[in-house]
């Protein structure tokens, strides 16, 4: 694993890099992770906050996550690619989407989590931690 990650959108104005490895990877398969990635779940890589620079322009829209935590997820406004999520609830992290890095093989699968709303037709082979809902904060 290299030590500095480094991503973007697809159209390139929204780069980024991180001084500190992932903290952990984690697919999430609650609803409205299904509604941000537009598919079956999301998979993001955890950081600290203070390591990460962001450059360029971001959207960004608030919602309430399925466990009631507010969410705000920022996005490309020009290519609409999601790029990465906060929780007010949880200041000194930020969640960034792995299919922005720019090698998605440079961080690797820690677990699952909101198991309970995985599609049923996904079909997850790995013996790795499958959690209900989100890990206790
Ligand atoms: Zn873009
Ligand atoms: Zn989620």
């Amino acid at each position: 694993m290299s030590l500095i990650l480094q991503g973007g959108c697809r159209c390139g104005q929204v780069r980024y890099t991180s001084s500190s490895p992932a903290l952990d990877v984690r697919a999430c398969h609650c609803r409205d992770c299904q509604y941000a990635s537009g598919s079956a779940f999301s998979t993001v890589a955890y950081f600290p906050r203070a390591s990460v620079e962001l450059h360029g322009k971001l959207a960004s829209y608030s919602v309430k996550g399925s466990d009631g935590l507010t969410v705000n997820r920022l996005f490309c406004p020009d290519c609409g690619t999601p790029m990465c999520s906060e929780l007010v609830e949880l200041p000194d992290l930020i969640f960034i989407k792995v299919g922005t890095l720019d090698d998605p093989n440079s961080v690797e699968l820690g677990g699952h989590m909101w198991w309970r709303s995985k599609v049923e037709w996904l079909k997850i082979a790995d013996d790795l931690e499958k959690l209900p809902a989100n890990p206790p904060l």
